[in-house]
């Protein structure tokens, strides 16, 4: 059976891996996670877009394994900020992945900003290298703006803090359902789905 590797230790990324792949009748693909594989090292997230990391991280994965990988990489772009956090997203306030300073600096610099001007949206280009050198980019995005005050247990990062266009919530008050359904990332992996066909029936 082909075999993908996603580079990511993420549970939760695999899972909406296996969602898509499942609503789109794809069967007979190996999903492997970098728990799956030998430990290789990995370079440092340093690229300049989101279509740069995910590319740095797919073609490490197939160059230390040999297997197919699928990588992504994810931020919030927030209009008043000139699309910053964007590739910084993660490590906004200092440190990777302090989700509760991430939010509290974010809403603390959009203090003054009106309603009008605080949209945004979170973004997830996600990269497929195969063995063979080919390569497959998308992009997918999920608008909204940024509210005044956290809201909702769910969800991680920047969700409690992201108000999605068509909602009445935020993105932290959605049941995983409901956010794969329109997010980002699942819009991004829903793209991938001719090639991981294709991949799956190699
Ligand atoms: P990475 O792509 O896993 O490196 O994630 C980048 C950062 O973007 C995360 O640490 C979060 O802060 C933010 N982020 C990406 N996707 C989401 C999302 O769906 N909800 C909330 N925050 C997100």
């Amino acid at each position: 059976m082909p075999e993908l590797l996603v580079a990511s230790r993420n549970a939760k990324k695999l899972k909406e891996l296996r969602r898509v792949l499942d609503d789109a009748g794809i069967e007979g693909l190996s999903l492997l996670s970098l728990g799956d594989v030998p430990p290789f090292p990995e370079s440092p997230e340093s690229g300049a877009t989101f279509a740069d990391n995910a590319l740095i991280k797919a073609r490490d994965g197939v160059a230390a394994t040999g297997i197919a990988c699928l990588a992504d990489d994810s931020g919030i772009e927030v209009d008043a900020l000139n699309g910053m956090p964007g590739v910084l997203s993660a490590r906004w306030s200092g440190t990777h992945g302090q989700d509760q300073a991430n939010n509290e600096l974010l809403l603390g610099q959009l203090g003054d900003v009106p309603e009008e001007r605080r949209g945004g949206r979170f973004v997830s280009v996600c990269a497929l290298v195969l063995p063979d050198g080919s390569e497959t980019i998308v992009r997918g995005e999920w608008p909204g703006r940024i509210a005044r005050a956290p809201r909702g247990a769910g969800g991680f990062g920047y969700d409690p803090i992201f108000l999605p266009d068509g909602f009445d919530c935020a993105a932290a008050e959605l049941t995983p359902e409901q956010k794969n359904a329109v997010s980002h990332r699942g819009n991004a992996l829903r793209q991938l789905i001719p090639a991981l066909r294709a991949l799956a029936s190699s």
